[in-house]
């Protein structure tokens, strides 16, 4: 009886679980080979996704400063142009992905808080001392060398493509993204460049990598003539005798180390009135006089406000991801979709 049951066992294995056994790996293998037709709508579904659909804020009102005509653009064609002349194309893909979501959300800002305002009809222009910079494709590509023109546009379009619909937001709110090229190592605190109260997320932290670039140290040297002149332009009465030790004196830093307020003779101003009578950099400065020149040291490069750009490109080279370099630059944010807004 025993040995029947066996013999049984054996054909029940021999008839049915072996064939079923081989059918299920030509199964696998047919499927490594031609994948099924629903992976590849997986795939599709997944690539689809990527491509964020605006319901809110899809497009921007462009001014052109030179043109003085206002053009209508999806927002982030309108972002190839911004990151494109914002940044360099050779930074760090996770640089220029953080440039394009703190371009996105700059430009949010303006829309939600009238921006429109100093434009007429536009909601933004493309001067980058007004708003910021943008920059036609065909005139980005003509600037240029012709064997990296199609990667570089390349690699913008991607970045703003792989961060579509992405923002800034603290407490809910698009945040006023403010940055920067370079901020020699600590930015600053919003209310020292342009006073009024301090905003939350945009307090002074440091960064390292930025001494590794050109934006890092520059010089400005001027003749004592040529520096009374520049600011006899705004202050008339202004005397300075280079003979007396205090002719010029910083006196107050701020907590960055940025020159708050500077004298000149017998005149005080700020670092930052300073900075842009004198066309430094920045208001990291330090001075010696040279025989007849003052000559100004200057370290960093742009007001030293949220992001700096050669900071993320250093933070993406040692690993950060585009979020990672945001949420350094700017304190306490979440990066949202727009459409998540209230
Ligand atoms: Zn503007």
């Amino acid at each position: 009886m025993k040995k029947y049951l066996m013999y049984l066992l054996f054909f029940i294995i021999i008839i049915f679980v072996l064939p079923a056994l081989c059918t299920k790996k030509q199964i696998e293998a047919t499927v490594k080979e031609n994948p099924p037709e629903n992976i590849e709508i997986g795939q599709e579904e997944q690539q689809e996704a990527k491509t964020y659909d605006y319901s809110k804020y899809g497009t921007i009102k462009l001014y052109h400063s030179k043109t003085k005509e206002t053009e209508e653009l999806p927002i982030d064609e309108y972002l190839y142009g911004v990151v494109s002349a914002e940044m360099p194309a050779n930074y760090e893909m996770e640089a220029l992905k953080a440039q394009a979501i703190v371009s996105r959300t700059y430009t949010l800002y303006q829309i939600i808080n009238n921006g429109s305002n100093k434009h007429g009809d536009a909601q933004i222009c493309d001067d980058s001392t007004c708003c910021q910079a943008w920059i036609s494709k065909q005139d980005r590509l003509d600037k240029w060398e012709e064997d990296v023109r199609e990667s570089n546009w390349d690699k913008i379009t991607k970045a703003v493509n792989e961060t579509s619909g992405k923002i800034i937001t603290y407490n809910g709110n698009p945040i006023d993204s403010f940055f920067h090229s370079n901020s020699g190592g600590v930015t600053e605190t919003v209310s020292n460049v342009w006073g009024g109260a301090d905003l939350p997320y945009l307090k002074s932290v440091e960064t390292s990598g930025e001494s590794d670039y050109s934006q890092y140290s520059s010089e400005v040297s001027l003749s004592k003539q040529e520096l009374t002149n520049k600011l006899k332009e705004k202050y008339k009465d202004i005397s300075i005798d280079f003979d007396k030790d205090d002719s010029i004196k910083i006196l107050e830093n701020t907590e960055s180390g940025r020159v708050k307020t500077i004298k000149f003779g017998n005149v005080e101003i700020a670092g930052t009135e300073a900075r842009s009578i004198l066309g430094l950099k920045s208001t990291n400065f330090t001075f010696k006089i040279d025989g007849d020149n003052v000559v100004f040291s200057v370290i960093g490069y742009g007001h030293g406000v949220g992001m700096s750009q050669t900071g993320a490109d250093s933070m993406a080279k040692s690993g950060s991801t585009c979020e990672d370099i945001i949420k350094h630059f700017y304190t306490g944010v979440d990066v949202v979709f727009v459409n998540d807004l209230k």
